[in-house]
């Protein structure tokens, strides 16, 4: 027997566990797009004449975030969208995402932007991995990306970068900071406040958890680049994965409660735990909270 959507009655594609309800394509695709509406009017509002930069993989989420940001802003000629992919020289990985890229913004009608480690840093990841075994070459190529993404973001004059992370990224990391007692880190993760020399991040899919917004992805026919990257080798998040996983089976609604219980106590973790002001970083200029930022660290760069 075909379950039916709670709603109009038309055959059910989702049973979403958290809410009790069952619901049709229909349905379901307006309840992704009204939760992620409130999100921005909640977290993030826009102003007129903003530029949103999208940081495109090309992966599901990052695909799904400009589509749905498309759909709600596309139509306003006061706001510019424009995807913005970071090539990291992964053989076998990255090509196939960023031509999944070019292929939705193509489609779209947006402008993507594509910067490159080789042209930033002089190297690739596959040149870095191999020699950064013991930290794990994420925390490498993150801090990097990060880095290029907010200097093209700044370049372009953008008042935005939207990020894909969803419900299961943020759930992730909010009990990932508490299991490794970094405060600082968690006063990061709280919606962000102006920091000159930052374009202020933006996370509409944070309220959606990761298998809507894959079946979202799949039901608006999203091209998306497909593998997983060889380098991927975060232990300790794999391991609270499938805890949350495993919890949110036996107790739905878990990693919503651990968003909505972060975002009681973001405010009073911000007052009591103010972030450092920026200054800009002596090698490359970038904002940073040292003399010298982290990405130049990582490379070794030296005055
Ligand atoms: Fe970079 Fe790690 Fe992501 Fe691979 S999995 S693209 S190395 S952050």
């Amino acid at each position: 027997m075909t379950l039916k959507c709670d709603k109009c009655n038309k055959d059910a594609i989702i049973y979403q566990k958290y809410s009790g309800m069952h619901l049709c394509r229909k349905h379901f695709t307006d309840d992704v797009e009204r939760k992620i509406k409130l999100t921005i009017r909640k977290h993030y509002s826009i102003k007129r004449n903003e530029t949103i930069a999208v940081g495109l993989s090309g992966g599901k989420d990052s695909s799904t975030t400009l589509y749905i940001l498309h759909k709600i802003f596309g139509m306003r000629p006061d706001i510019r969208l424009v995807g913005i992919s970071i090539d990291e020289g992964i053989e076998g990985y990255r090509p196939q995402t960023i031509e999944s890229a070019k292929q939705l913004t193509d489609e779209l009608g947006i402008e993507l932007i594509v910067r490159s480690f080789m042209e930033e840093y002089d190297r690739t990841m596959d040149e870095i991995a191999p020699m950064k075994r013991e930290k794990g070459a994420c925390s490498y190529c993150g801090v990097l990306r990060k880095s290029l993404l907010n200097k093209t973001a700044l370049e372009i004059g953008a008042t935005r970068l939207a990020i894909g992370h969803n419900l299961d990224d943020e759930a992730q990391t909010i009990l990932l900071n508490h299991l490794k007692g970094d405060v600082s880190r968690m006063v990061r993760l709280a919606p962000p406040k102006e920091l000159e020399g930052l374009v202020l991040r933006m996370k509409p899919l944070r309220q959606i958890p990761e298998k809507e917004v894959a079946l979202y992805a799949y039901l608006h026919d999203l091209p998306l680049g497909f593998g997983g990257c060889p380098y991927s080798h975060e232990a300790m998040r794999k391991e609270i994965r499938v805890l949350l996983n495993d919890f949110e089976v036996k107790h739905p609604g878990t990693k919503y409660a651990l968003l909505s219980g972060f975002d009681k106590i973001s405010g009073i973790l911000g007052r009591e735990f103010p972030q450092e002001g920026l200054s800009e970083c002596s090698i490359c200029g970038q904002a940073c909270t040292a003399d010298v930022c982290q990405a130049c660290k990582l490379l070794g760069r030296s005055k």
